[in-house]
């Protein structure tokens, strides 16, 4: 992989980017549909995620060190905002230990995008849900007072995942109601009270994990996305495994990679042509690769 000239990169956009921030500068990332990308994601721009990280400063005028924590699914710049004022990036497996390497930092933590991500984490490591603020980035000042402010231990980004903010506690009942053995177990973006209503919570690979090592015949209710949860049906045919969601619900912008424009773009390259290359401006890239450095010493 080292020795690659182009990485085309089967994934989301945000991913991509990250591939560029951790490659060599000899090599170009292409991802073959730029449309491919993570509506979490789109919910947090820069210049909306730096005014909140100004907003704050001024409120708090030196008062409670904040370090901004970022989940993996968000833009190469918001990456950078958190490596440039001490923070860092996280993954739904490493949540509880970026927050732990916060607070060992500062006193408060500013969580990007993903509301539920970081309630569910800040929930997990005992901060009750008065300490924390939900910061609206269509509102001034996050739609906070000064107050709301100084007081929250967390102070949580408005955004969510379209697809796992569509698991309910109606789903879970039903699901027990159908089968009384059934095991739930969900992603850390559902909200708060699916978390609280599942047996069992964590990222993509602790799924999966836990299904593959589970008892052949038991029933696995799962909440996260279809595609998903149809792949660990497939390759786990010992097992029921379900989505909670009775009606479909795939990420509309994951699955945008087809092979044809896998095809087009290898084309692109045998003619000598760079179609579609993700370039992450230098400055932001150095910043970022801060953040994600620091992820990677805490580990998984
Ligand atoms: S399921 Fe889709 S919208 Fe949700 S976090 Fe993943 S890529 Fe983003």
């Amino acid at each position: 992989m080292k020795d690659a000239r182009a990485i085309v990169f089967c994934g989301v956009h945000f991913m991509a980017e990250t591939a560029d921030i951790l490659s060599s500068d000899a090599q170009s990332v292409i991802l073959p549909n730029m449309a491919a990308g993570c509506s979490m994601a789109d919910m947090a721009s820069i210049d909306e995620a730096q005014d909140c990280w100004d907003d704050i400063q001024s409120v708090l005028e030196g008062e409670g060190k904040v370090i901004p924590i970022t989940y993996m699914n968000s833009t190469a710049a918001i990456k950078a905002l958190c490596g440039r004022n001490g923070g860092l990036v996280c993954t739904s497996s490493n949540a509880d230990s970026a927050f732990k390497w916060a607070y060992e930092r500062g006193e408060k933590v500013l969580f990007l995008p993903d509301q539920h991500l970081g309630r569910n984490t800040a929930l997990k490591m005992g901060i009750p849900e008065a300490d924390m603020a939900l910061w609206n980035p269509f509102k001034p000042m996050g739609g906070l007072t000064p107050e709301q402010i100084r007081r929250a231990r967390v102070i949580l980004w408005q955004g969510h995942c379209s697809v796992h903010t569509r698991f309910t506690t109606k789903q879970i009942d039903a699901a027990r109601k159908d089968n009384a053995d059934v095991n739930i177990i969900v992603h850390p973006e559902c909200t708060r009270d699916v978390v609280q209503a599942a047996d069992y919570v964590g990222s993509t690979e602790y799924i999966q994990n836990m299904i593959r090592k589970a008892p052949a015949g038991t029933v696995w209710g799962v909440g996260t996305e279809v595609n998903m949860v149809s792949r660990m049906a497939k390759e786990n045919p010992d097992k029921t495994i379900f989505c909670l969601d009775p009606v479909v619900c795939p990420c509309a912008t994951m699955y945008r990679i087809h092979p044809a424009y896998v095809l087009w773009v290898l084309e692109g390259l045998v003619a000598g042509l760079m179609i579609n290359r993700i370039e992450v401006p230098a400055e932001t890239k150095a910043q970022a690769k801060v953040a994600l450095d620091r992820m990677l010493e805490i580990g998984g």
